[in-house]
């Protein structure tokens, strides 16, 4: 894009997000496009999971065609049926808790931390009922949870926790990287995440006991994974399941991507640093909240937000943002209180949850808002602030 049209012609200038191009993944999906084996669990599948389980050390890695695919999959391997509860936090993307509700179960919602949008690790010991049987968890903006406090719980009453790391790639909790802690960890790799295909994520199967049936599930519930290892003469129907596997275009493209992750990770990093301290004036003086990331945790920088003290505010900075040329969004509306949900919740209030939907805002953040694009942003929403 150039600078001199960007500022004249196009009132919304900078966008919340563009996904990012590498031309290393135009030229794999077209390596894919002639190889003769363009459906999934070809060369560039395993590429992609050798390169995610060598850069992290996770057991197994099956890449599937979204997070909530990755999603739908826990909840089959964790056998949730009616009568189950799972515990998730409010302040979510949908599915978090939508792919174990497909299963039957009941979700019950905890808070949000008062100090950042994650789960109270505090309330989640409170929720526990001899019905619960898994915990799913969001590292929100890639900033951990307290791993070691949940996993701690889950251990006491035999609980299965799934680490829903959508916006956690490359990041870790006290060193250890996310999705790869949890029984099972899932990760998406849509357009508006670090690393991206379009659509796409993956399941991470860090507990054993899952491995075998994990792979079935994935393979529209046969046992062709190990057909094809030749660890059986033929291959059949055996479990549930589904078709969760990308095409070998999608694989192509994410390679391309994976390849780059740290190069990626580090200019997101910067952005992040740029708006922290422009914005800390501000933050100083009470005017918005910024991120807070606990000692435990790294900055993935998958997000920079800022929390105002009301929803007025909120809607005060969007609408100038935008006026001047910037797009700003607000995020998750809490889930307990969606029209699909609000009768099935228990009626506690969850004021954490409700007042980062109300009052948290996203800043435009992705790999090409560098220069005078970046300095421009920023200036915006400087100028902004200084109105309220
Ligand atoms: C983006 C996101 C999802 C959904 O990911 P898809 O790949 O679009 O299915 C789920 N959970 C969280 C926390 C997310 O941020």
């Amino acid at each position: 894009m150039q600078t001199a049209r960007l500022f004249s012609e196009n009132p919304v200038t900078i966008p919340f997000n563009k996904p990012y191009n590498l031309e290393t993944s135009l030229k794999y999906v077209a390596q894919a496009a002639v190889s003769g084996h363009l459906s999934g669990n070809g060369a560039f599948t395993a590429k992609c999971q050798k390169l995610l389980r060598d850069a992290y050390g996770f057991r197994a890695v099956m890449l599937t065609t979204s997070c909530t695919d990755a999603l739908e999959m826990c909840a089959m391997l964790a056998d949730i049926k009616p009568g189950d509860e799972v515990i998730a936090p409010s302040y979510t993307f949908v599915t978090s808790a939508l792919a174990f509700v497909r299963q039957g179960a009941s979700v019950v919602f905890a808070d949000s931390r008062a100090d950042h949008p994650g789960i109270d690790e505090d309330a989640v010991e409170r929720l526990v009922t001899e019905r619960t049987k898994a915990i799913v968890l969001v590292h929100y903006a890639g900033v951990a949870c307290d791993m070691d406090r949940i996993m701690r719980v889950a251990g006491k009453h035999g609980l299965i926790v799934v680490e829903d790391a959508a916006m956690a790639v490359d990041s870790t909790y006290k060193g250890k990287p996310l999705g790869g802690i949890g029984h099972l960890g899932t990760f998406s790799f849509h357009e508006t995440k670090n690393i991206h295909s379009g659509e796409g994520g993956a399941l991470v199967v860090n507990d054993e006991r899952f491995a075998r049936r994990a792979e079935i599930i994935w393979e529209k519930g046969t046992n062709r994974a190990e057909f094809f290892r030749g660890e059986v003469n033929k291959y059949n129907w055996v479990d549930t399941g589904s078709s969760f596997l990308p095409s070998e275009l999608t694989a192509a493209y994410l390679y391309g991507q994976l390849e780059q992750v740290k190069a990626i990770q580090k200019r997101r990093v910067d952005i992040w640093k740029r708006y922290y301290e422009a914005l800390s004036p501000y933050q100083d003086r009470g005017a918005v909240r910024l991120p807070h990331i606990p000692k435990y945790a790294s900055n993935n920088a998958s997000m920079f937000y800022m929390v105002f003290d009301s929803i007025d505010k909120r809607s005060f900075f969007i609408r100038t943002m935008k006026e001047k040329g910037c797009a700003p969004v607000f995020h998750y509306l809490s889930l307990h209180t969606s029209p699909f949900y609000k009768d099935k919740h228990d009626g506690r209030t969850l004021v954490n949850a409700d007042r980062y939907s109300d009052c948290l805002v996203r800043l435009p953040l992705y790999y090409e808002l560098w220069g005078e694009e970046l300095d421009f942003t920023i200036g915006c929403v400087k100028d902004t602030l200084d109105m309220m």
